[in-house]
């Protein structure tokens, strides 16, 4: 018998029809003995009309104000799950962030839980109740309601699941793992069994949007067995976890992932002196652009040439701050490219494998495709390549690393 707490997201809650298909798993996993938390997000769309139904009001609404509307959609998907467990015959009972209590901090829209008090939970599971807990949500220390930030559910799921320390937090979504890369660009993509907190953190910030970052971190932190699953179909989904396999077994690289967000931003002709990289990254941090690659060459003729990448949003705002910034020191001058992809290798497994990044670059070659920017980290290559090769890379990475699902066996 086992602990579980139960995410379901907003389409697996969507309509009453799905909320009564929520209801009858959840009796599967009762009927087998689990004991079961079960959390849930807002109808799909819900939040959104909230926040649209504020904005009419005002464009800046006063968010103290707004966390008290937009968490009143978690509020009704509580209780109308509760409704159809008690149908079915499963004994629940609903809870708001408030009623459990789920302490969090003042910063409304974006809160960060402080402290979980479980002893409700634990006095309705040891009395077999389904306990269901509205995502999202939380109390600050004067009573007024807050909100965790959009896809917020997820991070209440992994924070009750480790203040109960609970056996397994299951995610359930729209999609039934986490996959080796995006399955609309590789049709041969697999889904992973299991794959590490660390590895899942980087595909995630990379543009896997399964879950919510701050809830792999959170889960992580706790070291807290985070399980990816399709809602309504069988399957054993994606574990993630801390523990690396046996790392005979291991692929080296665990998936691949990529983003279309970034720009790039050349400076040339820099007068190579102490400093100049803070003259020109200062500027760029004041205005509050976050730099993510930065490439520096070897000072030629005294003057070295320095690149770097923003998000695409930041793009005309880093040109301007660059050129004012190349008048000042005298630079050459300023060029920027915003049709640019990033493309990266995961995996735990290359921190026991030399030549990764090697292997990665000759597939590149084979292909042809030119290499603008590259960084490495621990666990992971990134690469800039011209935008229009994208799909190319990706797949021809994917091949090259052996993440290609046998003929026949595509998901
Ligand atoms: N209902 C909230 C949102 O739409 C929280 C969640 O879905 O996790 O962002
Ligand atoms: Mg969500």
């Amino acid at each position: 018998m086992a602990l579980i707490v139960q995410k379901f997201g907003g389409t697996s809650v969507g309509s009453v029809e799905r909320i009564e298909q929520v209801a009858a798993k959840v009796k599967k996993f009762r009927d087998n003995g689990d004991d079961i938390v079960v959390v849930v997000s807002a109808m799909s769309g819900e939040t959104n009309r909230l926040i649209d139904l504020a904005r009419q009001i005002s464009d800046q609404p006063v968010p103290r104000e707004l966390d008290v509307m937009v968490s009143t959609g978690e509020q009704v998907t509580i209780a109308l799950l509760a409704m159809a467990l008690i149908k079915v015959g499963v004994p629940a009972v609903s809870y708001t962030g408030n009623q459990v209590r789920i302490h969090t901090d003042s910063a409304h829209g974006k809160a960060r839980i402080l402290q979980i008090d479980a002893q409700n939970i634990r006095r309705d599971l040891e009395a077999g109740r389904v306990v269901v807990v509205a995502g999202f949500q939380g109390v600050d220390e004067q009573g007024n309601i807050t909100t965790l930030g959009r896809g917020g559910s997820d991070t209440t799921g992994v924070a009750l699941a480790a203040a109960l320390k609970a056996d397994e937090c299951q995610i359930y979504t729209d999609v039934d793992g986490v996959y080796t890369t995006d399955p609309r660009v590789v049709a041969k993509a697999q889904r992973l069994d299991r794959i590490t907190f660390e590895e899942m953190l980087e595909m995630a910030s990379l543009g896997s949007k399964v879950l919510q970052i701050r809830a792999v971190e959170f889960a992580g932190k706790y070291s807290v067995p985070l399980r990816v699953l399709h809602s309504f179909q069988e399957g054993p989904g994606t574990l993630i976890t801390l523990d690396e396999e046996d790392s005979m077994e291991q692929p080296i690289i665990s998936g691949i992932a990529f983003n279309r967000d970034e720009a790039k931003l050349t400076i040339r002709g820099v007068p190579d002196t102490p400093g100049v990289a803070f003259k020109i990254l200062g500027p760029i941090s004041s205005a509050n652009v976050e730099v993510d690659m930065i490439v520096q060459n070897v000072a030629h003729d005294n003057t070295t040439d320095f690149t770097f990448t923003v998000h695409r949003n930041d793009y005309q705002n880093g040109l301007q701050i660059l050129e004012s910034t190349a008048r000042e020191i005298g630079a050459r001058e300023v060029i920027g490219d915003t049709d640019i992809a990033k493309v990266s290798i995961v995996g735990v497994g290359m921190r026991s494998h030399a030549g990764v990044a090697s292997r990665m670059f000759e597939a590149l070659a084979k292909e042809n495709i030119n290499i603008q920017m590259i960084s490495t980290s621990e666990i992971k290559v990134s690469v800039v390549i011209e935008e229009k090769y994208l799909e190319l890379a990706v797949r021809a990475l994917h091949t090259a690393f052996e993440l290609d699902a046998p003929a026949g066996t595509a998901e």
